[in-house]
């Protein structure tokens, strides 16, 4: 498929006035003057790096496609030029020696552990030597079986049942022949459903396997694969970082007490055990501010981590306050270069805006997927 990048790359207001900034060459000039006041910590968030695929055959979900190769090849070259990748871990150094960050660090993210994570973005970081960490569900790590969510995406496309009855959801309605108006659907069933706690999202997905017949754990389909052990461990050894996703990517802050503090020990105590470093750093899975909270965070430090990343975008001006939530930036595959350099540049005016914390119920919340 043919991708348009002039359309892609100028998608909404913030992605014009980025392409303009990018393309006028003033960009560099304007993070260098915001550089002497703001020092703030970026963090750029990844799900997937792949081409991206033709949507009307691809039968997953393409919303996690953050950035297909070429670009993210270009998007770390940037990255190397104007700031200063740095590593988590040495986050945490800086924060327990009471440091200032220098102007311009900038950490990567990789979340979930597709295992694109390891045939293509780790070894475009590792030639070009851009730190990273990557944040997997130890539980995918060890079945090989689909994401939760991607899965369920899956089957809302492919089925050939008439209609989709999802009562917890107030969802019934016929399941259209059009692949683009069942994602859109598809779309619209994530958003709903993390509004329910995590065991009812669960059900609700496992009721659709059984009735579809579509079980997820038998299914190791080629293009929803989480990354293997010796995976984990070949980027591990070739410096990368790896932080704790949870164990089945649920979300910490919508399970039992019980429940929550065990997904965070056991992810701890499974990396531990199956890689070289003890595992320090946390990213919570879906990670908007419905997915964590401070039993949550409470949970995360006393396990051991000693720093975590929360889903909701934006920069941290004072990581030191906020280390077991920091801020983020999402990187989106129809970004284009100029609105990524000028979201790297000018984070507060380009990247994805934060919803505010909802209280009517489900709405368009970007920032968590
Ligand atoms: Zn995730």
């Amino acid at each position: 498929m043919v991708i348009d990048m002039t359309r892609r790359g100028a998608s909404g207001i913030r992605g014009r006035l980025g392409q303009l900034c990018y393309s006028s060459g003033l960009l560099h000039p304007l993070q260098r003057v915001r550089a002497w006041w703001q020092r703030d910590l970026r963090i750029l968030a990844y799900h997937r790096v792949m081409p991206l695929p033709d949507p009307d055959t691809y039968a997953f979900d393409m919303e996690l496609i953050s950035t297909p190769p070429e670009e993210f090849r270009e998007q770390m070259i940037r990255l190397k030029r104007h700031f200063r990748p740095i590593r988590l871990t040495d986050v945490v150094a800086a924060l327990d020696a009471g440091e200032a960050l220098p102007p311009d660090t900038v950490a990567v993210t990789f979340d979930d552990g597709y295992d694109d994570n390891y045939h293509v973005a780790a070894p475009i970081l590792a030639e070009l030597g851009v730190p990273a960490t990557f944040f997997v569900s130890t539980g995918h790590i060890d079945t090989g079986r689909p994401y939760a969510y991607d899965w369920l995406v899956h089957m809302i496309l492919v089925t050939v049942a008439p209609r989709l009855v999802l009562p917890e959801l107030g969802i019934d309605v016929p399941l259209p022949k059009e692949r683009a108006l069942r994602r859109r659907l598809a779309g619209q069933v994530l958003l709903r459903m993390k509004w329910l706690d995590a065991l009812a999202q669960t059900a609700m997905t496992e009721r659709l396997e059984a009735e579809w017949n579509m079980p997820s754990d038998y299914a190791r389909p080629f293009e929803c694969r989480p990354m293997t052990w010796d995976q984990v461990r070949e980027i591990e050894a070739a410096g990368l970082e790896i932080g704790s996703h949870g164990v089945h990517h649920r979300m910490l802050a919508r399970l039992p007490l019980d429940e929550m503090e065990r997904e965070v020990r056991e992810s701890k105590a499974t990396l531990d055990r199956e890689l070289a470093q003890p595992s320090i750093l946390m990213s919570y899975p879906v990670g908007g501010d419905r997915a964590y909270n401070d039993a949550v965070i409470s949970a995360t430090r006393h396990a051991g981590f000693q720093l975590a990343c929360s889903y909701v975008c934006g920069t941290n001006p004072e990581p030191s306050e906020n280390r077991y939530a920091l801020n983020r930036l999402p990187v989106e595959s129809n970004m284009g270069p100029g609105w990524f350099a000028a979201m790297l540049a000018l984070p507060q005016l380009m990247s994805y805006p934060t919803a505010a914390h909802e209280t009517n119920g489900p709405q368009v919340q970007p920032c968590s997927p």
